[in-house]
């Protein structure tokens, strides 16, 4: 028989999509994914140390522990997990058809996608030992920034696009000076965003630099930087490094089969709506949303689908 509601993804949008699914008698199946070298069930939060701009944590609480509340708060009503992946979806039919890594077959009559993004990282093997154990690495500078480690410090931001930019600016605030580190010469970002950068005294640039290296036992102390006109290499000491090289959305097992944007993520239909090009396929959190890309936004989001698609399935008379 198949499923009223398939929620892909466990993330703050899969989870409070699943609180929602569940609290309208949906029964809902959560694809909470499965752990591996590059994500883990919960999504980019499992990254993340400190979490302290989620209402209702006012002394602030920690990415994993935040994620375990709430995939326990979709248990405490009727909400079935798997932790397994989707590895594909045939929406050409209805139901819809899905596949696990572990090979089942689901049909549902409605799906919310909320696999998210991933943030790009350099891959350097220093950037994500330190990224992982919060040694002062991260990829989000409006999460992470804020914490006391990165007071007063020199921090650097590498990439040279609007997040790049908007991160550098945000940082200004705690730190005794940001250093953007960019490839080329010339920024990506947006006109407005550079003046702003620019006309900031507590930002300075490195034209043409790539890291080679981050420095550091525990936490972080320097990055290795090489200028790639002369090839010469040199150490930059640091107390934080913040990657905003973009973000990649996690839309590659939906195989074509629902339209995405030129960078990837799922369009949706309609301002403040949910719907997909697929009708009865709905999109939460960062994997629709290359703009606002907070857990507080995914959340609601999440919320959004949940009610959607329990609209339209009652509209359909599928409830
Ligand atoms: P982005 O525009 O794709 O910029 C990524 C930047 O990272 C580029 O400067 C790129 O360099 C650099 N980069 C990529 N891979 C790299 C690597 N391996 N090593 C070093 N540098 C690397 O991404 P984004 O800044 O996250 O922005 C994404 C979208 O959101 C954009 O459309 C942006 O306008 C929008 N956004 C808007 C706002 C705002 O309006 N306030 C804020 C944030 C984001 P190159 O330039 O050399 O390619």
């Amino acid at each position: 028989m198949a499923e009223k509601i398939v929620i892909i993804g466990s993330g703050p949008a899969g989870w409070t999509a699943a609180i929602y699914a569940a609290r309208a008698n949906l029964k809902p199946v959560v694809y909470e994914g499965e752990p591996s070298n590059i994500m883990v069930p919960g999504g980019q939060l499992m990254y993340t140390t400190e979490v302290e701009n989620y209402p209702g944590f006012p002394s602030g609480v920690r990415g994993t522990e935040m994620m375990d509340l709430f995939r326990q708060q979709s248990l405490r009503f009727e909400t079935q997990i798997f932790t397994e992946d989707i590895t594909s979806v045939d929406f050409s039919s209805h139901p819809f058809k899905l596949k696990s890594s572990e090979g089942n077959e689901i049909e549902s009559l409605s799906v919310i996608i909320a696999t998210g993004a991933m943030a790009n990282w350099l891959n350097l093997p220093n950037e994500q030992r330190l990224a992982h154990s919060g040694g002062g690495v991260s990829a989000c500078a409006v999460c992470d920034g804020a914490l006391p480690a990165y007071r007063d410090k020199v921090l650097v931001v590498v990439g040279g696009g609007d997040s790049a930019v908007e991160e550098a600016i945000y940082l200004t605030k705690f730190a005794s000076k940001v250093v953007i580190v960019h490839r080329r010469a010339e920024l990506r970002a947006s006109p407005i965003m550079q003046e702003r950068a620019k006309s900031e005294p507590k930002i300075e640039f490195k034209w043409n630099t790539v890291i080679t290296d981050v420095l550091g036992d525990k936490v972080i102390t320097g990055i290795r930087i090489q200028d790639t006109i002369s090839k010469e290499e040199s150490d930059l000491e640091c107390g934080g490094l913040f990657i905003a090289i973009g973000h990649t959305p996690n839309t590659s097992f939906l195989g074509g089969s629902i339209e995405l944007d030129e960078e990837g993520f799922i369009g949706t239909r309609q301002s403040w709506r949910t719907a997909t090009s697929v009708v009865g396929v709905f999109a939460a959190g960062d994997v629709m949303d290359p703009y606002y890309k907070q857990a507080i936004t995914a959340a609601g989001t999440g919320c959004m689908a949940a009610l959607e698609a329990e609209r339209w399935l009652a509209h359909k008379g599928l409830t």
